[in-house]
């Protein structure tokens, strides 16, 4: 879990290596950036020096803190053995707590998780360390609840805020928080990393610079089930007429994420046949090419909070045009 671990991001680590270097480190990053790209992998590499009982400003990686900052129980909600080190995700404390979490992350878990430990010092002396999963499902509340401790926290007391929607957040959360940038990872990266795990560098293509995504994409059911959707819908596109595309949006009323999956896949499709044919068919490229710029900005309209049947059918309109 050292910093090493984290691939195709030197920009971000130098960072907090300097911080860690210098003794400066913040008490509450924001790091932003796609989902699958090393934030987590980083958050915990931080905790992890932060936690260190040797006099090094990097981890040591062979105490007992280094070692218990990375071992996870085997049961959900795998959290690691480290009591000073609190992790705060929607859902993952099913069962300790009270409040469903369907719309996001509790003012509860907020106030159980965090705010009851942090007002006492660490219980091994080194440093409280939160990290924040996907920051931006913070309800308003448990957001709010937050806010006065993350602009003045306890001594040694850090705070790590992952999120791939940085714009979701309110406003006083980012202003009390330091950003650093994670950017999709290079394919190389991509490859070496489905490599490590046995499955086909290939997908890398496909995976927008994200782990996350060439992991779906090396899901064979999660394949198929993207590929049907392009299929489908690009065969609807050329028919002579619209009914037949748009009948086929209309039937599947899906949610917002799903829709952003499979436009996600449905993008990448039409870039990499721009890419393939571009020699011998310059014209169909354009095409495939000018597709794929209105299935983007039909992902982008989604993130917008455009609803997502709307999005979907002023997306197939805009296709049968080009
Ligand atoms: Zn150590």
């Amino acid at each position: 879990m050292s910093f090493e671990a984290v691939l195709g991001q030197e920009p971000a680590i130098k960072t907090l290596e300097r911080a860690l270097r210098s003794g400066k480190v913040h008490h509450a990053y924001r790091f932003e950036g796609p989902p699958g790209v090393g934030k987590n992998l980083a958050a915990l590499a931080l905790a992890q020096a932060l936690l260190c009982e040797a006099p090094t400003p990097l981890a040591c990686q062979h105490c007992s803190a280094c070692k218990r900052a990375q071992t996870f129980s085997e049961e959900p909600p795998h959290l690691p053995a480290h009591p000073d080190l609190l992790i705060v995700e929607r859902g993952i404390y099913k069962g300790v707590l009270q409040a469903s979490e369907a719309s996001g992350i509790s003012i509860e878990q907020v106030r159980r998780i965090v705010l009851s430990r942090v007002g006492f010092s660490p219980h091994e002396g080194r440093a409280v360390v939160c990290i924040v999963r996907s920051a931006e499902e913070l309800t308003t509340s448990a957001a709010n609840a937050l806010l006065k401790t993350l602009e003045e926290p306890p001594s040694r007391t850090f705070f790590v805020l992952l999120t791939s929607k940085p714009s979701r957040l309110l406003d006083t959360i980012r202003s009390r928080t330091l950003p650093v940038r994670f950017g999709p990872l290079p394919d190389a990266v991509v490859s070496k990393l489905l490599a490590a795990r046995g499955l086909d560098e290939k997908l890398a293509q496909l995976a927008h610079g994200s782990m996350q995504e060439a992991l779906a994409s090396a899901d064979p059911e999660e394949l198929s089930r993207r590929s049907s959707f392009s299929e489908q819908l690009l065969a609807g596109l050329d028919a002579p007429d619209l009914s037949g595309a748009l009948a086929f949006a209309e039937k599947l009323k899906l949610e917002r994420a799903e829709l952003t999956d499979l436009l996600t896949h449905l993008a990448q499709v039409l870039a990499l046949r721009a890419r393939a044919i571009v020699a011998e068919k310059p014209e169909d490229a354009r095409r495939a090419a000018r597709r794929h710029e209105i299935v983007r900005s039909a992902l982008a309209d989604i993130e917008r909070n455009v609803g997502p049947q709307l999005a979907l059918e002023a997306m197939v309109a805009k296709l049968r045009r080009t």
